[in-house]
């Protein structure tokens, strides 16, 4: 954008430095980080998966714990000169069962689908029979996409939201689809936890199915792991057997994974495939930033940050539907929404909304919507949600006008005039909330 983004835009003087340095050291990566350091500065991030960790939690994964090898776990390393990681693995520990409320704590997956690989790995044998929400639904593709491990090598069946239009759960999880695919095929493993769901999962019922077929219950809340930990989303313990989630989403921590239970005899099973069923060496520096923001979340301040983030996407969402589009299942309850583009403009494309938003600095991703006409490359909706907004101090006054910048673009069919003048509009904005 050539707004000169290097100093001043940040509230963190050591980001700042840091990039100095490495722009010394080593130009032609440096200048990479600087651009991507403005794009990020100077733009609206509406990526409902994505989030700006504190500079406590940046800075964490720049230090010296990268430097060593600590296969194993606390006390049962091997490799010596690990006493300090044994200290920062039991507190990353500590830290997560007292946010999730539960016994046991993995927290060395390097991702959150690496998390449910290893979940697969520890309960499952190869063609065992697992069901989760249809993959275009709003499932997440580690829960049983052909291409991927958990649909090559298991066997997923699937249950649906509501398709009929009249019924008053409307695009929400269909419980007595979970129990009749629970009925009919006696899964192993029983999952629930989305990528692309609004609404609220209500655990106790699932732990109620599950138990008809005597399937293990697995919530994957990967999405919304920062709304549970501030007791925002009903909590999935003591329901489920065990919980996955990423620590880079709604919890606002760095990329990566972490599995939960509270029985310990599957504790037992899932350390092991963690390691060394899956990965060899844990990212010792990832843990401590993990610790970090396990941190972070522990405070007031926390529960305050997820409830403006639940108010922003009620704001964005009814701003939105009062401009022409359908917000799916009617709705938010939680820190995303699924945008029906159709109803404002037959012929608009998830694909086009998502680029021409892009250059107006808007950034989000398409998404299919259920029962989408078009096929997953094209869709006919945008996934949009508030967590990166609502760290950055956007409130419901700035999704109105959010949703006056998407109407604006999306409605000039990506006009190259009328881009450029809200590229404009939205670095001014963004000038006005600096990243954390
Ligand atoms: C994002 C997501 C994941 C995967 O996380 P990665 O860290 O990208 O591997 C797993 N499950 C759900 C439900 C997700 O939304």
């Amino acid at each position: 954008m050539g707004s000169g983004y290097d100093i001043g835009m940040s509230h963190d003087p050591i980001a700042e430095s840091v990039l100095a340095f490495l722009r010394e050291q080593d130009p032609e990566a440096g200048a990479i980080l600087a651009a991507e350091t403005e794009r990020q500065a100077t733009t609206l991030e509406l990526i409902a998966s994505e989030n700006h960790a504190s500079p406590a939690v940046m800075h964490a994964m720049g230090t010296c714990f990268t430097n060593k090898y600590a296969e194993g776990y606390p006390g049962a390393r091997y490799y010596g000169g690990c006493v300090h990681h044994d200290e920062l693995e039991t507190l990353a520990q500590e830290r997560a069962k007292r946010l999730f409320g539960c016994e046991f704590a993995n927290v060395q997956p390097h991702s959150g689908a690496q998390a449910n690989a290893a979940v697969f790995l520890a309960m499952l044998k190869p063609g065992d029979t697992f069901a989760s929400l249809e993959l275009s639904d709003g499932g997440h593709l580690s829960h049983g996409l052909k291409v991927n491990m958990s649909g090559k090598w298991f066997n997923p069946v699937h249950y649906p939201l509501h398709y009929d239009k009249g019924h008053e759960r409307f695009e929400q999880i269909d419980y007595d689809a979970v129990e009749e695919v629970c009925r009919e095929h006696k899964p192993k493993m029983l999952m629930c936890g989305y990528s692309a769901y609004p609404r609220v999962i209500d655990f106790a019922r699932f732990r109620e199915i599950a138990d008809t077929c005597g399937a293990l219950l697995m919530a994957d809340i990967a999405h919304i792991a920062g709304l549970v930990a501030a007791g925002v989303h009903p909590a999935p313990f003591p329901h489920c057997d065990i919980v996955t989630t990423t620590t880079h989403k709604t919890l606002r921590g760095p990329r990566g994974g972490l599995i939960m239970t509270n029985d310990a005899d599957l504790a037992k099973k899932i350390n092991r495939a963690v390691f060394p069923g899956m990965q060899g060496g844990p990212l010792m520096h990832v843990i401590f930033a993990k610790a970090i923001a396990f941190g972070e979340a522990l405070k007031p301040e926390f529960k305050a940050y997820q409830e403006q983030v639940v108010r922003n996407a009620k704001a964005l969402a009814s701003a939105l539907a009062g401009r022409g589009y359908r917000i799916t299942s009617g709705g938010t309850d939680n820190h995303v929404m699924l945008v029906d583009l159709q109803p404002r403009d037959a012929g608009l494309t998830g694909a086009d909304a998502e680029q021409w938003l892009e250059q107006a600095g808007i950034i989000t991703n398409k998404n299919g919507v259920p029962q989408d006409p078009r096929p997953p490359r094209v869709t006919s909706g945008l996934r949009l949600g508030t967590p990166a907004l609502t760290t950055r101090g956007l409130g419901e006054g700035e999704m109105v006008l959010v949703a006056e910048l998407i109407d604006r673009v999306l409605g000039s069919k990506g006009d190259e005039g009328i881009c450029t003048q809200a590229r404009e509009e939205v670095t001014q904005l963004c000038g006005r909330f600096p990243m954390p």
